[in-house]
Parts: structure tokens; C-alpha cells; sequence
């Protein structure tokens, strides 16, 4: 590891007055160091800010960004009103990582792509213009879906798909835009021409909180497809609500984890099925419309089927339809 600075911030400006690099549980931000891929001068902790509150505010139920995941997943509110997102926080890494890992740190932990975590490999992620070993390489974890020819990761937070499904905010405090409520599609940036970029912060942005709308109606789920039962990454997730009326599904809502470089969600799919009887060839076109521009590169191929698989069963589950 490299010698740094080490602040601990009190407030938030002394977050941005410290500018350095933001710590909060060090899950994932202490490997990264370890193995030289993230360098910082200075390390900022955070863990004395008032970010540490799971509030009712008007219409949205606040969570403050030191939250850890153990205690998001426990609380009342989440567990009775959002639980496709406590199923998702239980789904991810282990009790003691949950206990470590923050809601911050959650939406802004590092892909899972192996090459990016060995400095031996090409990869555009880790030094922008060096190439990208897993294009041609071993992809089995990678990307099908919002990739570009410069970086097929994918983000691997669990926590991040449900938020996404639930329409979550996320609240920032910037240094030059001041306090901010982004989705998650204006705050997860798309690979494109330089992968290194991956959500719209600069340095010193602090995000202190997320906020979820009123709890949506009907059934929620949270699918978890990984290749051993536990502690591992989505090769595939779907975080899924829906709500049906008579016979036909009136409401839907579904984000797809271990697909692409950021929590997806296409509002298409969900076009698809409100107004219609659940039925398996209703399941089959939200399928089709899901993967329409899914692009496999060897390894990964196997995700596609997998996809359409786990959004069927997922389908099913929710209304009660096989
Ligand atoms: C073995 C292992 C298995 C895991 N399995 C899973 C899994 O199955 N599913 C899953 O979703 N996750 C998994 N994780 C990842 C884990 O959930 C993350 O490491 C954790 O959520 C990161 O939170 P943290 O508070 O420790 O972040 P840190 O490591 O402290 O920080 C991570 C990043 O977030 C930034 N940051 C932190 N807080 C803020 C803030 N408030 N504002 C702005 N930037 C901030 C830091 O600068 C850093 O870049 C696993 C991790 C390990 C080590
Ligand atoms: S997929 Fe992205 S993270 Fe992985 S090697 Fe290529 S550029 Fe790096």
C-alpha cells in the first residue's frame, strides 16, 4: 500500500476542504488500495457525520448514507414496506461484510472484473486508453447489456438493483453544484469512451443520503442467480414489483442486476406487461424486449438465456401465473 493522508472529517465541508478520497466502511476501497488499483494522497473518513438515520420524511423515507447494510435490511420500515430491498441487502456478501459496508459506499463500490483487479492486465477501467483484456478474455461475470467497446464490467451491487426498481434518489452534496437528487440513471454514467468515469461525481461530492418514494403497490421479489449460495457476485438479479387487479397486471416495476455497467432498469418491459393477463408467452415478449440489444461475449453468452429465465420465474412469482 501506498503512504497516505488520513482526515476525519467532522461535517461536510470538512469533507470538501480535505478533498481527498471519501472512506466510510472500507470494504471495498481498502482492497483496492491493497492492491494498488485505487492510490489516494489523502483518505477522508466519514464515519463522524450525521449520515447515520433511517427517517419517514415527507413522501420518501430518507437513508442516511453511513446506514450500514445490516441495519438497512433489519430496519421496520424496510423490511414491511420495501422488502425487495432488504431481500436484496441479505442477498449480498456476508453478515460481517454487512455489519462494515455502508449505504455510500454500497452505490459506489468498484466492479467485479477481474482483469480491473489485476495490474499485470489491460484494462481501460483502471488506465483509460491501455485496452480491455476481458473482451476477448474470460467474461463469464461480464456485461450483456449498456456495455461499449472500451469496458463490458458490470456494477455488482445488489442494494443498487432494488433502489433502482423502487425509483430511489440519491441525494449529494457537490462541491460546485451544492445539494443534489439524482436517479440512479443520472448518476450511474455509462461506459462509453472512457469507463474509468462511472457516476457524476467529482471529487470531494459526498452523497448523504438516499431517498425512496412512498411504498409502491403490490408484490415485491428479489432473485439472486450466483454461482455459489452465498457470498458471491449476481451472475444475474431481478428486483421485481408488481402489482395485478382483476386478472391483469396494472403496475410494474423491474431492475436487472449482473447485466450491465450500471443497475438496469427499461421502462419497455414494464410497457410490455401493464394492461395485459400474465401469461408465459406475455413473460416471453418482456423477455424479448429486455434482451432485444443484448450482446454476449463468449463466456457470458450463457447470461442471456439465464436472463430471460430469471425474469420469467420472477414474473411468475409475482402473479401467480407459471
Ligand atoms: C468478499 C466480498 C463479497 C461481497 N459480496 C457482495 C455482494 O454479493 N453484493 C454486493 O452488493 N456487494 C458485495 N460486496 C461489496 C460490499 O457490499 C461493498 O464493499 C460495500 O458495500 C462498500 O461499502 P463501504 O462502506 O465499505 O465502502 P468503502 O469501501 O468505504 O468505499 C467504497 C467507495 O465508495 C466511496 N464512498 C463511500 N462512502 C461515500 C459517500 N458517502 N459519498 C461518496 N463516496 C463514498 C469511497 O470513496 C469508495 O470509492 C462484497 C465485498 C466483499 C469484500
Ligand atoms: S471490462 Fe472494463 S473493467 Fe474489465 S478489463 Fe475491460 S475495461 Fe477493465
Amino acid at each position: 500500500m501506498k503512504p497516505f493522508d488520513y482526515v476525519r472529517a467532522s461535517d461536510a465541508a470538512g469533507v470538501k476542504e480535505a478533498g481527498g478520497r471519501i472512506i466510510a466502511g472500507g470494504t471495498n476501497l481498502l482492497d483496492l488500495m491493497k492492491h494498488q488499483i485505487e492510490t489516494p494522497s489523502t483518505l477522508v473518513d466519514v464515519t463522524r457525520l450525521d449520515m447515520t438515520e433511517v427517517e419517514q420524511a415527507e413522501n420518501s423515507l430518507r437513508i442516511g448514507a453511513l446506514v450500514t447494510n445490516s441495519e438497512l435490511a433489519a430496519h421496520e420500515s424496510v423490511r414491511r414496506d420495501y422488502p425487495v430491498l432488504s431481500r436484496a441487502l441479505l442477498a449480498g456478501a456476508t453478515g460481517q461484510l454487512r455489519n462494515k459496508a455502508t449505504t455510500g459506499g454500497n452505490l459506489m463500490q468498484r466492479t467485479r472484473c477481474p482483469y480491473f483487479y489485476d495490474t499485470t492486465q489491460a484494462c481501460n477501467k483502471r488506465e483509460p486508453g491501455l485496452g480491455c483484456q476481458a473482451m476477448e478474455g474470460a467474461n463469464r461475470i461480464l456485461a450483456v447489456l449498456g456495455a461499449s467497446d472500451k469496458c463490458i464490467a458490470t456494477h455488482p451491487s445488489d442494494m443498487a438493483v432494488a433502489m433502482r426498481a423502487l425509483d430511489a434518489r440519491i441525494e449529494i452534496d457537490s462541491v460546485d453544484r451544492g445539494t443534489e437528487l439524482l436517479t440512479m440513471d443520472e448518476f450511474y454514467v455509462l461506459p462509453g469512451d472512457d469507463p474509468s468515469v462511472e457516476t457524476v461525481l467529482n471529487p470531494g461530492d459526498l452523497i448523504t443520503a438516499v431517498h425512496l418514494p412512498t411504498a409502491p403497490k403490490g408484490r415485491q421479489t428479489y432473485r439472486k442467480v450466483r454461482d455459489r449460495s452465498s457470498y458471491a457476485f449476481a451472475l444475474v438479479s431481478v428486483a421485481g414489483i408488481v402489482e395485478t387487479q382483476g386478472g391483469k397486471i396494472t403496475e410494474a416495476a423491474l431492475a436487472f442486476g449482473g447485466l450491465a455497467p450500471r443497475p438496469w432498469r427499461d421502462t419497455a418491459v414494464e410497457e410490455v406487461l401493464v394492461g395485459e393477463a400474465p401469461s408465459e408467452a406475455l413473460f416471453d415478449k418482456a423477455a424479448d424486449v429486455l434482451l432485444a440489444d443484448a450482446k454476449g461475449h463468449g463466456d457470458n453468452d450463457f447470461k442471456i438465456p439465464l436472463a430471460r429465465r430469471t425474469l420469467k420465474a420472477v414474473l411468475g412469482e409475482l402473479t401467480g401465473a407459471s
